[in-house]
């Protein structure tokens, strides 16, 4: 373990002492309110600032007075360590997107209620009617998103949601942007990762249809909702040889891979089924 940590720019082995955000067993109540309280409770916490170089009209997630105590991820190893054997498993096959499934704990994204539920492989509520994605399709699509582009340098996600995702992304890509369009989420989001002080991460409150235009161009981007088509923007803010990895559809969704062949070709691949929360336009 300690030598696939070293391997990513993701510094979460820094990840000690102080006190417990969160408990290591489920606690008792969750309501669709949660989420919210979770932010403001973080919010509160006073940040200190970061080293690194911010880029305009992003946010990085600050440095933690709380941080989370090392028994907290000790005593979730083993099943982050199961929740990566059931991808490999399932048929996902990159060594470091398996890596950083092991290493990011999902724990600390989920809701205090649903903690015992954190290493299932399952979708669950982070209030505001969205969710954080199963891991098994989270390691799926990042396996997708980097295909043999190697290394994977700049990478946009659409739909920070508690900012799970991005922080796996963050384990296999040198520079991570994420955007998110509920205000509350990419709160949440920030306080969520403040603990894991991840210097390669930017959030981003705003619409992600229109994407980051000012960051562009993107070696991958990744949509964590669902659209009935990719938006135009995006496509044009992919470099040439990117891939785009997004569900696409209504009722029925299936993930597609676009690959931008040059300046005005694109082809795309159909894969799997898949179910997203809606992909909407402007902010909330
Ligand atoms: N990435 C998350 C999944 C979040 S669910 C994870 O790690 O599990 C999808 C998120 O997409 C929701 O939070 C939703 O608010 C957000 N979303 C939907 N449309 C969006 C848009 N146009 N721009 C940014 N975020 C959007």
């Amino acid at each position: 373990m300690s030598e696939k940590r070293s391997q990513f720019p993701l510094p979460l082995s820094s990840v000690t002492g102080g006190s417990t955000r969160k408990p290591a067993a489920p606690a008792p109540v969750a309501t669709p309110q949660t989420a919210t309280q979770n932010a403001r409770q973080n919010s509160q916490v006073q940040p200190r600032g970061g080293a690194a170089a911010s880029v305009p009209g992003t946010t990085r997630p600050a440095q933690p007075q709380q941080t989370v105590v090392r028994s907290d991820l000790a005593a979730t190893e083993a099943p982050r360590r199961a929740m990566a054997a059931r991808a490999a498993r399932q048929g996902v096959k990159d060594p470091q997107v398996l890596a950083a499934l092991e290493i990011v704990p999902r724990h600390m994204f989920v809701e205090p209620g649903m903690l015992a539920q954190a290493y299932v492989d399952i979708s669950l509520p982070i209030g505001h009617n969205q969710t954080i994605s199963q891991p098994y399709i989270v390691a799926r699509m990042i396996e997708l998103l980097k295909g043999s582009n190697q290394p994977l340098r700049r990478v946009l996600e659409i739909g920070t949601g508690c900012g799970y995702q991005a922080a796996v992304l963050s384990c296999v890509a040198q520079e991570v942007y994420s955007i998110e369009r509920i205000k509350p989420l990419h709160e949440l989001a920030k306080a969520n990762l403040r603990p894991l002080r991840i210097a390669n991460l930017r959030l981003q409150y705003g619409d992600g249809m229109l994407g980051l235009p000012q960051v562009a161009p993107f070696d991958g981007i990744i949509l964590a909702a669902a659209g009935l088509e990719v938006p135009r923007a995006l496509l044009e803010q992919m470099a040439i040889g990117a891939h785009l990895v997004a569900p696409v559809g209504a009722q029925v969704q299936h993930l597609q891979r676009i690959t931008r062949k040059g300046k005005a070709e694109w082809t795309s691949e159909t894969l799997e089924a898949c179910h997203f929360v809606p992909l909407r336009p402007g902010i909330a």
